[in-house]
């Protein structure tokens, strides 16, 4: 990997894939692109991921919390900027006065939003949700017109400018999914209904990775991929990310801290879920579920080493650590690389394939990865 090698463990994440993503997402969809930076940049890291985002030609940068939004403009990133969530109580007049783009799916957020602006003295930019069937965020049909009739309101008091309309889909795994064509023509019905209010965006949103991936008509202005933006297959029951043109960004690796010989029929870590079958060796890797190794990923999870290729993690994954059976002489020894995850070009599994031996979705195996895990950038 050419990373450090005397380190318990690193998340390596290759900053020319997040950049090449974008490209592609560019280039694909023909649209502006909204790189999704939340949750740390799904672990890849907030500032680095966005930078990289930025320098691949995403125009927008998604985040979900006004603080993301403010570190990264603490950081200096310029682009527009939306913070997709809002809550109660929420820092809306620091986020105005740093330029920071709201959405607003509620009357309370928007009287929030206009009381922040007047604080802020100036005019707040929003984005109006409507919820055409995700049942998350955003106005139902029904609140819709009244939402729109308030904004239309606050718009002539000079309070907020509607910057954009947007929805989220429900299935980004299967985007052409029946749903789909509802979600689009609850979506048009929604703008149009904003048109008799006089309300005219300048950017119609709707689609995540899946649908400015696979599904052309959800692209509308711009799109908002998140999973894309770190090179993974937002539908990988259909199809993986190298068939998408995507590569994995990140790459999680960790050092053997102790291997040591076990007779046939010894139980293995707590509550002795795994038993060797026959006289072996075994490697303690130091990474935990503290460090977001799902413990679900227990007897069941492949790990891979240079000198012997793939193993299965043997046993009850622990707190810090987990154990694998290499085999009777396996020519592995403490201080040795293991790959938890990786793009998969030497052999190693891919985050995909750890998210579905553990029933999950790569997006949880990624943004998991703990805090006290090093990022190291390449
Ligand atoms: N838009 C919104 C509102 C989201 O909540 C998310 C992620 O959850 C995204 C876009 C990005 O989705 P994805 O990572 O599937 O591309």
């Amino acid at each position: 990997l050419g990373v450090a090698r005397a380190s318990r463990a690193q998340a390596v994440v290759d900053l020319g894939a997040i950049r090449e993503n974008v490209r592609r997402l560019r280039a694909v969809t023909g649209v502006d692109v909204m790189a999704v930076v939340k949750a740390d940049g799904y672990g890849h890291g907030l500032l680095p991921a966005a930078r990289a985002a930025v320098r691949g030609g995403a125009s927008w940068l998604g985040v979900a919390f006004v603080e993301e939004a403010l570190a990264l403009r603490m950081a200096g990133i310029d682009v527009p900027i939306l913070c997709l969530l809002a809550a109660p109580g929420e820092r809306f007049a620091e986020a105005i006065a740093a330029d920071v783009d709201l959405a607003v799916s509620a009357e309370w957020a928007l009287s929030e939003v206009c009381r922040a602006a007047t604080t802020a003295g100036r005019t707040a930019r929003i984005h109006l949700e409507v919820d055409t069937g995700l049942s998350r965020g955003g106005a139902t049909p029904a609140e819709w017109p009244d939402l729109l009739a308030a904004t239309a309101q606050a718009r002539a008091a000079g309070l907020v400018e509607v910057v954009g309309i947007w929805s989220h889909l429900v299935h980004g795994d299967n985007p052409e999914h029946a749903d789909t064509t509802v979600q689009v023509e609850r979506f048009d019905e929604a703008l149009a209904v904003a048109e008799r209010f006089g309300i005219r965006p300048a950017v119609r949103h709707l689609a995540n990775s899946g649908g400015a991936l696979l599904a052309p008509r959800t692209r509308y202005d711009l799109v908002r991929p998140g999973i894309a933006v770190y090179g993974l297959s937002p539908a990988p029951a259909l199809v993986s990310a190298g068939e998408l043109g995507l590569r994995p960004a990140m790459h999680l690796r960790a050092q053997v801290a102790l291997v040591k010989e076990l007779p046939a029929g010894e139980g293995i870590s707590y509550g002795h879920r795994y038993r060797t079958l026959r006289p072996t060796r075994v490697a303690l890797i130091p990474l935990g579920y503290a460090d977001g190794i799902p413990r679900q990923a227990t007897n069941v999870a492949p790990v891979w080493f240079p000198a012997v290729g793939r193993r299965t993690i043997s046993g009850t994954v622990c707190m810090d650590q987990f154990v694998v059976d290499v085999g009777p002489d396996a020519p592995v020894a403490a201080g040795d690389d293991v790959v938890i995850f990786g793009p998969g070009d030497d052999g190693e599994p891919t985050a995909d394939e750890w998210a579905s031996a553990v029933g999950t979705i790569s997006y949880e195996i990624v943004s998991r990865i703990g805090a006290r895990v090093p990022r190291v950038y390449r």
